[in-house]
């Protein structure tokens, strides 16, 4: 009934997939692929190719791909705002960035009490306007995927810019490298990988979950909710249910809120991120090393874009 892209491993797995369906390949040609944005409006998905500083796009409605901006700062992570924006973290601009609706870009955030920040890796909106994001050295450590430079914060965390002032505060300070996050349907918890085994023997390749607030601006918490055995946790979203869908090494692994592993949707590379698109919010695109692949679920992504 399932095509071999897909693994149960608890039942409840078959309630979010569908059978006869096919992992798609829609693109090769990056070096690595990262930080796919959906926008319903134009029915088309943004991503990074970051060692190469362009942005790709890919046209949902005629399957071509072709190039949105180039030189690019070395753009990763992206999400779409409430008005339609496009938000970027900028490893060459050490910053997150904006793209209005006239095309000029606006710096939102770039340091942190006088420090330049490292290289903002992964964003979310959330419903208030505030603008989450993680703050890992990845784009300052080479030459290869932005400017190598010495970290003057010399710490790497999680930020929120505060969508009235335009201030930016850190929620989260005990990571080794934060990088991918995302809250859960009702915004009461934020999920936050923390993939600082490139760096420290045996150090994090997990995910943790953090509370809220109740005014929704600081985080409690934050232990640890699932680890990676294969590869490591980079991006990831939340479907309309709260499952949590994360990149690994093998593909990508889909976990119920109760931190249960329910399956896999297994891909032959190295995923680093995915984002739910389509019409319908059912089609989930994965950002894999060299290419950009598709798969329709029964799952659907929330219909605000984070
Ligand atoms: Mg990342």
């Amino acid at each position: 009934m399932f095509t071999a892209a897909i693994e149960i491993l608890d039942a409840r797995f078959k309630a979010l997939v569908l059978g006869n369906v096919h992992l798609e390949k829609l693109h090769t040609g990056c070096r690595w692929s990262e930080g796919p944005a959906y926008f319903p409006a134009g029915r088309y998905l943004l991503w990074s190719d970051i060692p190469n500083n362009r942005i790709l796009r890919y046209d949902e409605c005629d399957g071509s791909v072709s190039v949105f901006r180039e030189p690019a700062n070395n753009t990763n992570g992206h999400t779409v705002d409430l008005e339609g924006r496009l938000v970027s973290c900028e490893h060459g601009g050490r910053c997150v960035s904006r793209t209005e609706h006239n095309g000029k870009r606006t710096v939102l955030a770039d340091r942190w009490e006088g420090k330049k920040l490292n290289s903002p890796n992964d964003v979310v909106v959330k419903s208030d306007g505030s603008i989450w994001f993680s703050d890992p050295t990845y784009g300052i450590d080479s030459h290869y995927e932005g400017d190598a430079a010495e970290s003057e914060i010399g710490a790497s965390h999680v930020f929120r810019i505060d969508p009235a002032r335009g201030t930016l505060e850190a929620v989260a300070t005990d990571f080794v490298k934060p990088n991918g996050l995302a809250f859960s349907p009702d915004e009461s918890l934020l999920y936050v990988a923390d993939t600082g085994n490139t760096h420290v023997e045996d150090g994090p390749r997990h995910i943790r979950r953090f509370k809220l607030s109740s005014n929704g601006r600081k985080l409690r918490g934050g232990e640890e909710f699932a680890t990676c055995e294969i590869g490591l946790f980079d991006g990831f979203r939340c479907d309309t249910q709260g499952h949590l869908w994360t990149s690994a090494g093998d593909g990508v692994h889909c976990y119920h809120p109760d931190g249960t592993l329910l399956g896999k949707i297994k891909v032959p590379e190295v995923v680093a991120n995915v984002q739910f698109g389509g019409q319908k919010r059912n089609r989930l695109y994965i950002c894999g090393t060299t290419s950009l692949y598709s798969i329709y679920l029964r799952a659907h992504g929330v219909s605000h874009p984070r």
